[in-house]
């Protein structure tokens, strides 16, 4: 398939430390995966360009294709910590 013209995935989120509506790019979404009783779940996060604080993103909000990036930004954290 050729793309003729890319749109940029963004969401909107509203900080609950100080208020700041925030548009979310892609390189912003921030994952983390974790296990509950023998579940993998994923949780998706950014952090307030204004106060630092974490944002928590709804996964239905993001796009396939950016939680896959985000996870795979995760992994490599991971292994390069260890
Ligand atoms: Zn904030």
């Amino acid at each position: 398939m050729k793309v003729l013209e890319e749109k940029p995935w963004t969401t909107e989120a509203t900080c609950k430390g100080c208020g700041s509506r925030l548009e979310v790019e892609a390189a912003d979404v921030r994952a983390v995966e974790f296990e509950i009783s023998d579940c993998d779940h994923t949780s998706y996060s950014c952090k307030c360009g204004v106060c630092k604080t974490d944002i928590e993103l709804e996964a239905g909000k993001i796009a396939p294709g950016v939680r896959d990036e985000a996870v795979k930004r995760w992994r490599k954290s991971r292994k390069s910590r260890w």
